[in-house]
């Protein structure tokens, strides 16, 4: 079939890509180029933070993950639709069994220019071992999730990581010339008086680095989100005791609003699904280690790319995908509070991927 440059990415009701010509760009309703997607490798992984999962998880049956092959078919069909950039989370993308063999097939991809970037959202725990590697599959930055550099408190949050595992991670991703940056979610009354040392130190290191404020994803068994959730309207107000913050002009589709933080020139970002709708300038969807297409972060609407993309003939995986983008949200409706508690959708972060 000839390939045209079509705009909008829409199927009508009963119409397939036979009817219509497979456009270069997904465009959503509300006119946003879908040029972005994060995969989630695994939703397994080898810590068990406490705002991200129950301590005694039950993972997926691993027959029921897409293959890496499989995944790499569902990132190619999207490169095919316009995605430019790829990211690869989990659970613990880097815990996958021969992952390198994916991100090294993606990589390729960014080296003749068919990709802008490929990049990973880790919990750090691999990037001893892999940080040289990944530089060499083509791979130039990472976000290293970590909430505290108080030993104790990161065992609390984590259950199961080693800081100072995470830490020669860190070095060795510097060391072998990634771009780092930090991801720390906001825990009220856990590492709050930590996040003002994170900045200063993140700025020693030479890494940008963004505050999250939790998201209700999914039953964290004992945990409560209310007492975790703490604002970050009141992370900047202390932080801006110690630090002089500048609104950035730097803008990204994401989510986060950037500051530059005068004492150390790094740019911090927060995200605030909570206190700000983010939705307008989205520009991503999200693939599910089982193949799931999600088209918001915060909403429960999907599409099963898996079977199209086994049982769906020549263009079932691309018919799918298309057919999906024209149902992506407006946006997300995440609250917390003591009425609604619990989980704003069922699912957990380390299926969705963050
Ligand atoms: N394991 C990797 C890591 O931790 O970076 C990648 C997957 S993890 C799900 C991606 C990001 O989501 C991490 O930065 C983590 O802190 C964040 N996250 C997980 N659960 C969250 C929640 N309920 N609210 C906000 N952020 C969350
Ligand atoms: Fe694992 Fe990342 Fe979830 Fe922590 S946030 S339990 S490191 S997937």
């Amino acid at each position: 079939m000839a390939k045209v440059d079509v705009a909008v990415a829409m199927l009508a009701i009963g119409e397939t890509m036979s009817d219509v010509a497979i456009p270069r760009s997904l465009v959503d309703p509300f006119g946003r180029t879908v040029d972005y997607i994060r995969v989630s490798v695994t939703d397994r992984c080898d810590f068990r933070c406490v705002y991200c999962m129950a301590e005694h998880m039950t993972f997926l049956p691993k027959a029921q993950l897409l293959s890496l092959e499989e995944l790499e078919q569902v990132c190619r069909n999207f490169m095919a639709l316009g995605t430019r950039k790829i990211r690869l989370t989990g659970g613990e993308p880097l815990v996958r069994r021969n992952i390198m063999h994916l991100i090294r097939n993606l990589g390729k991809e960014v080296k003749v220019g068919n990709l802008d970037e490929l990049t990973i959202t880790t919990n750090g725990s691999q990037l001893s071992k892999l940080s040289d590697e990944l530089v060499d599959a083509g791979v130039k930055r990472v976000n290293i999730s970590i909430d505290t550099l108080d030993h104790d408190k990161f065992r609390e949050i984590t259950r199961w990581g080693d800081l100072d595992n995470v830490l020669n991670g860190l070095a060795a991703a510097k060391r072998a010339g990634l771009a780092v940056k930090l991801n720390a979610v906001a825990l009220k009354g856990v590492n709050e008086a930590d996040l003002g040392e994170m900045v200063a130190w993140a700025g020693d290191q030479g890494f940008d680095m963004t505050i999250i404020e939790v998201m209700p994803m999914g039953d964290i068994g004992n945990e409560n989100r209310v007492d975790q959730y703490l604002p970050l309207s009141q992370v900047r107000a202390d932080l801006s005791k110690r630090f002089t913050l500048t609104d950035s002009t730097h803008q990204s589709p994401g989510p986060a609003r950037y500051v530059t933080v005068e004492e150390t020139g790094r740019r911090l970002g927060f995200i605030t699904p909570l206190t700000h709708n983010f939705c307008e300038s989205c520009n991503r969807v999200r693939v599910t280690c089982t193949g799931q297409l999600y088209m918001c972060l915060g909403q429960d609407d999907s599409a099963d790319l898996a079977t199209a993309l086994r049982s769906g003939g020549e263009n079932g995986l691309t018919e799918a995908i298309i057919e999906a983008i024209g149902r992506k949200p407006k946006g997300h409706d995440f609250i917390i509070s003591r009425r609604a508690p619990s989980a704003a959708v069922a699912r957990h972060m380390n299926v969705t991927g963050g």
